[in-house]
């Protein structure tokens, strides 16, 4: 196997959301990684407190996958999904379906998450105009939900960042519902908060604004994560779903995050018991190996949109190249077995109790103004540094980084979502070396 160059030319990767002039003038490389650990390019081993990046949920380098992939790409590396099938594809939307909320299991592959959300939009658009309701166009998102890179997905998000070098050219008609963190009321809650349910009440107020009968749907994130760890008041999901199904909305849960495991249930809609009616994933769909996303339709939606036309015409005209890449079914369905036979998700609810008690055992350190969690995952939200805004969580990220684990930041935000194979141990570890670290900064 030839190993990459030890020291690369760093000029011509373009990277994403990195500070690229900063970076390269004192870059961080992983070139391996397995179970828990990442080894740097110097030798040096880290834990991972993020999973990737939320993604690799039945820890790194699984020899299940990596030979199913393998041996899938030897027998057919590829095979078109537009007009021909192959098994795997089928098999793989099989095993989605399985894990799905009862009803949701009509699965249309992608690439990633973005692509995801952007299917879920149009296959709403097309479900409405099935139906002779082709006047619903409007999307309703939420402040601070992060739905990907498309064009669909920084429209109907909330994160001011992401949308204002683009502000001429986002999706028109798009409105956004309030997001729920308010510290003041609900700060260092552990689980979901009791205060804001209220807060879906302002889809009320969007809908005599704007009128039902224009709306398309309702796109949220059941627990927001790359914005910071947001996890929704008791009641707030339900009363969403209530007020789409009132007004005839869709609702979409985009479970890139939350799906398969992350909140000890197999996705956010079965831990909180409301389903919506497209469900958005990718990332721990198959353990992150190979690039995959999907999407899960509910029957109906499936069904208006499948039946509207004349059985020869091509209903939905939409779609990618590599829509269920071989490779791709190959990994998920490796994955999923690990899943169940590995009783991942059961292990991230087990776990989940002692994550819970070691985060919040960061309260009162310095400059920790609020903690959140859910499930395997959490955010520990920092003070700001005055002028500096992430400056401050940068800097712990570093120290972490340095001391041999790997966390998240977003802004001041601290974000931990590791490995659902993690050890108490090493839930330990990640939160001593937070709390040195915090105390190290400035
Ligand atoms: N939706 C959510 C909720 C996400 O967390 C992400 C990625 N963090 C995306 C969409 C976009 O996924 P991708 O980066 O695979 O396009």
């Amino acid at each position: 196997m030839s190993m990459p160059p030890a020291s690369p030319d760093l000029s011509n990767f373009w990277m994403p959301f990195t500070a690229n002039r900063q970076f390269k003038a004192a870059p961080r490389m992983f070139k391996a990684a397995k179970g828990m650990y990442y080894t740097t390019v110097d030798d040096r081993t880290v834990l991972d407190a993020t999973a990737g990046l939320w993604c690799v949920n039945a820890g790194h380098g699984r020899s299940e996958i990596t030979k199913a992939v393998a041996e899938q790409l030897d027998t057919m590396d590829f095979a078109p999904t537009f007009q021909m099938g192959h098994p795997l594809a089928f098999e793989a939307a099989t095993k989605v379906a399985e894990l799905m909320p009862a009803g949701l299991d009509r699965i249309f592959f992608t690439n990633s998450g973005s692509e995801s959300v952007d299917t879920a939009l149009k296959i709403a658009l097309a479900y409405h105009r099935a139906r002779g309701e082709g006047q619903r166009t409007r999307f309703i998102g939420r402040e601070r939900g992060y739905h990907g890179v498309g064009f669909g997905g920084i429209s109907v998000g909330g994160i001011a960042a992401n949308r204002k070098t683009f502000s001429g050219n986002l999706m028109p008609h798009v409105d956004h519902l309030p997001h729920t963190l308010n510290i003041a009321e609900a700060g260092f809650t552990r689980g979901q908060p009791t205060w804001g349910a209220h807060l879906a009440d302002e889809l009320e107020r969007l809908v005599a604004l704007h009128d039902a009968s224009t709306i398309a749907a309702v796109i949220v994130e059941p627990l927001a994560g790359s914005t910071g760890v947001l996890v929704p008041p008791k009641g707030y999901l339900e009363r969403l779903r209530e007020l789409c199904t009132k007004h005839g909305i869709l609702l979409i849960f985009d479970e890139v995050i939350t799906g398969f495991g992350r909140l000890g249930a197999p996705t956010a809609s079965a831990y909180f018991g409301v389903t919506p009616d497209l469900l958005t994933m990718a990332k721990a769909i198959n353990n992150a190996a190979v690039p995959m996303g999907a999407v899960a339709a509910s029957r109906a939606v499936h069904d208006a949109v499948i039946n509207a036309g004349a059985a020869n015409a091509i209903e939905f005209f939409h779609g990618y190249t590599y829509t269920a890449h071989p490779a791709a079914a190959a990994a998920a369905i490796a994955t999923l077995d690990i899943y169940k036979r590995d009783r991942l998700f059961e292990r991230a609810k087990e776990l989940s109790g002692a994550f819970e008690d070691a985060v919040h055992e960061l309260r009162g350190a310095a400059h920790v103004k609020d903690i959140r969690n859910l499930g395997l995952v959490a955010g520990v939200e920092l003070e700001l540094r005055a002028g500096a805004p992430g400056a401050r969580a940068y800097d712990v990220f570093l120290k972490c980084f340095e001391a041999g684990v790997l966390v998240r930041y977003t802004g001041d935000i601290l974000a931990f979502s590791p490995p659902l194979i993690i050890e108490e141990r090493q839930i330990e570890q990640i939160f001593s070396t937070v709390r040195d670290a915090l105390r190290s900064v400035a």
